[in-house]
């Protein structure tokens, strides 16, 4: 019988063990999120990392800044938070307006403090098999297909996506785990023959519905990254789950999988990062 992975569930005790360990370690860690911008979708998603945060003991602060605040000023902001032993974790919340660099921006926090992972440094010394703060959303599918598999040793696993957000960070902690790896992409050949030999297979494109049944192995580990929304409103994944759910040992479902563990993971990087500044 399919598995339906249960991402709430997953986080919740994820996040119960961080409350845990915060409490019982009396660390005090700290996290600000910089939200440039008026766009609705980055203000819930930073209202509710905000709330999560300070729910476990984390001192979660948001700085909101205008939509035209200058790129020197953002700069100047994340100078300062670098410099501010009480903060252990920044967030830049992504997208930034157009005329700000998001690049120089993510490079401008000090790589310690990168909680979302995605300073240069951070994803070299990932790639390089060093310590390193990895990107929430990958490190919340690496925990739950561990959860589900165990050892990862020798598995095929197929990573549909080759942004630097998602798809090449899942891709290397899976080669960390020993999986052999495929990065799939939008110039991939075959697409359905490739995913179909993946024991392990991940999906993080945004195309809802793509990935069919027979793309799928028997007895495959399917997780959807996804997040589309449908024309009557309601969310779907990459993955079309009604028909392919019935192949797999497992399969998270959208919404209720892969989301939940993202906000838990930038919880657990920044418990990481208050112990690596702290030590
Ligand atoms: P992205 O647009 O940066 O990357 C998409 C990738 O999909 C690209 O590498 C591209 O090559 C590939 N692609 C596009 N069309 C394809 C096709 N027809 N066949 C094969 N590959 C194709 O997106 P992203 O930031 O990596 O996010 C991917 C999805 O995951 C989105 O739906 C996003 O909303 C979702 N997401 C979810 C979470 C979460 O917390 N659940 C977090 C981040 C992203």
């Amino acid at each position: 019988m399919t598995n339906i992975i249960d991402g709430k569930a997953f986080a919740a005790k994820l996040r119960a063990e961080i409350a845990e360990e915060i409490k019982r370690d009396g660390l005090k860690p700290g996290l600000t999120v910089i939200l440039v911008g008026d766009d609705p979708a980055s203000h819930v998603y930073v209202a509710n990392k905000d709330k999560a945060a300070n729910e476990v003991g984390i001192n979660a602060k948001t700085i909101k800044l205008p939509a035209d605040t200058p790129e020197a000023d953002l700069l100047g902001k994340i100078a300062e938070l670098n410099n501010d032993s009480a903060v252990h974790g920044i967030l830049v919340q992504l997208p930034l307006p157009k005329h700000i660099d998001e690049n120089a921006v993510i490079n401008a926090i000090f790589p310690d403090k990168d909680v979302d992972g995605f300073h240069v440094i951070n994803a070299g010394r990932a790639a390089t098999g060093q310590d390193a703060l990895v990107p929430c959303t990958p490190l919340g599918c690496s925990l739950m297909l561990k959860d589900v598999l165990g050892d990862l040793s020798g598995l095929n696993a197929v990573v549909i996506g080759r942004s630097n957000i998602v798809g090449k960070p899942m891709a290397n902690l899976l080669l960390k785990e020993n999986c052999t790896v495929t990065i799939a992409h939008s110039r991939t050949k075959n697409l359905a023959e490739v995913c179909a030999q993946a024991d392990i297979l991940v999906a993080a494109v945004g195309r809802p519905k793509m990935v069919k049944a027979n793309w799928v192995k028997d007895g495959a580990v399917v997780i959807d990254v996804g997040i589309n929304r449908q024309d009557d409103g309601k969310l779907c994944g990459d993955v079309d789950f009604a028909e392919v759910a019935p192949k797999c040992k497992a399969i998270t479902p959208v919404p209720g999988g892969v989301g939940p563990m993202t906000i838990a993971c930038l919880l657990k990087n920044t418990v990481t990062a208050c112990r690596r500044i702290a030590n």
